[in-house]
């Protein structure tokens, strides 16, 4: 059975391979090309003179798919080539990151832990067992819980420790680190990302102004990035709608994700320093906390295109494109990107609606 494909990278959906794709296996996990559609309901509704659209990255497939799923192709990839049989990650409660990665080890055929951290206080059961959770009890994870859900660098070295203990026990466990990784490797799924969706623009004959997506780990943005520089689009602004922490820790984080993203591909410099654009406003009161204006963008991306945004990410993403066009009105087309997190709206339940 061919699980990691070189070939994969051979043509993808027509864009040609670049040489740096030959380094980096890729395991065959996401349906793509993800469709770009229009949005003119939304349009409409926000009196925007430029055509907004969205990259359906939710639409990826794998147990729900999301942008993960395009991020855990070159993990897994690394995973395979190494021989590991065991997947060990670690995430928020409702992390989707979690969930997809437990998908692909079932898929792959390895065991997988993953190691819950306690991040958003004072939830109720629905949070702790419902959604994501529920999902990865479902697809066979063995799952483990961290109580202190801020402390990254602690919490790899827990989940190192129970790599070190199945390592003990005779497996081969590969780790997929939550802190900042001098490998983002699956950034590479986002500078791909970003070669398909211009393939997908010019096909269109579509002129993209500006990218709005999540921004947390800042893998996501940061590939998509490196990906537009690289392939020339230098007038494409990307625009992160924070997620996890304010603008000035998450400006210098996509920054230095940017770097090691560059190094990965042989693109060092393509992005300057002022290149980075993250707005916080949408973040209120923190990560996975409900804001006014996650609230709207939800509202709006269900009941005007049928979209189902989840309230840690993609609403707060959509609530970042939805104030860069009423501040900027611009001319050319928006695209929003739609990360994923179908699952985390049944872990909210009625609060979604503040009740
Ligand atoms: C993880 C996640 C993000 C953020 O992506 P990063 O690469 O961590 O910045 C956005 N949306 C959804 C649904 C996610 O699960």
């Amino acid at each position: 059975m061919n699980r990691v494909s070189r070939s994969r990278n051979v043509l993808i959906e027509g864009i040609p391979m670049t040489a740096w794709q030959q380094n980096y296996p890729r395991a065959d996990l996401a349906h793509l090309p993800t469709p770009l559609e229009p949005m003119p309901r939304l349009r409409q509704a926000l009196g925007a003179r430029a055509p907004l659209y969205v990259k359906r990255d939710d639409c990826t497939g794998l147990a729900t798919g999301g942008n993960k799923v395009r991020q855990l192709e070159f993990y897994l990839g690394e995973a395979l080539a190494q021989g590991a049989d065991r997947l060990l990650i670690t995430g928020a409660v409702q992390s989707n990151y979690v969930r997809t990665a437990a998908g692909a080890a079932a898929k792959l055929g390895l065991a997988c832990t993953v190691q819950i951290e306690e991040r958003v206080k004072e939830v109720d059961a629905l949070y702790r067992e419902s959604g994501n959770v529920l999902l990865e009890q479902l697809l066979g994870a063995d799952i483990h819980y961290f109580p202190e859900g801020e402390d990254e660098v602690g919490a790899d070295a827990s989940i190192e420790a129970l790599a070190a203990a199945a390592r003990a026990a005779g497996e081969r466990p590969y780790v997929i680190h939550l802190s900042e990784s001098p490998r983002p490797l699956g950034a590479l799924g986002y500078v791909v990302a970003a070669a398909e969706l211009m393939a997908q623009a010019a096909a269109m004959d579509m002129d993209v102004g500006t990218v709005v997506l999540a921004s947390g780990s800042a893998v996501t943005h940061a590939g998509m990035l490196v990906g537009l520089r690289a392939l020339g689009h230098d007038g494409i602004r990307v625009e992160g709608g924070c997620v996890r922490r304010a603008a000035e820790l998450q400006a210098p984080r996509v920054l230095r994700v940017v770097r090691q993203v560059e190094k990965l591909i042989g693109a060092e410099g393509v992005v300057s320093d002022d290149d980075v654009h993250v707005n916080d406003t949408v973040l209120g009161g923190g990560y996975g906390k409900i804001h006014a204006s996650t609230r709207e963008a939800m509202t709006m991306g269900a009941r005007l295109e049928g979209l189902l945004l989840d309230p840690v990410y993609s609403a707060k993403a959509l609530a970042a494109a939805i104030a860069w066009i009423r501040e900027h009105d611009p001319r050319r087309a928006v695209v929003f990107v739609h990360t994923g997190g179908l699952p985390s709206l049944f872990a909210y339940g009625r609060k979604i609606f503040g009740e």
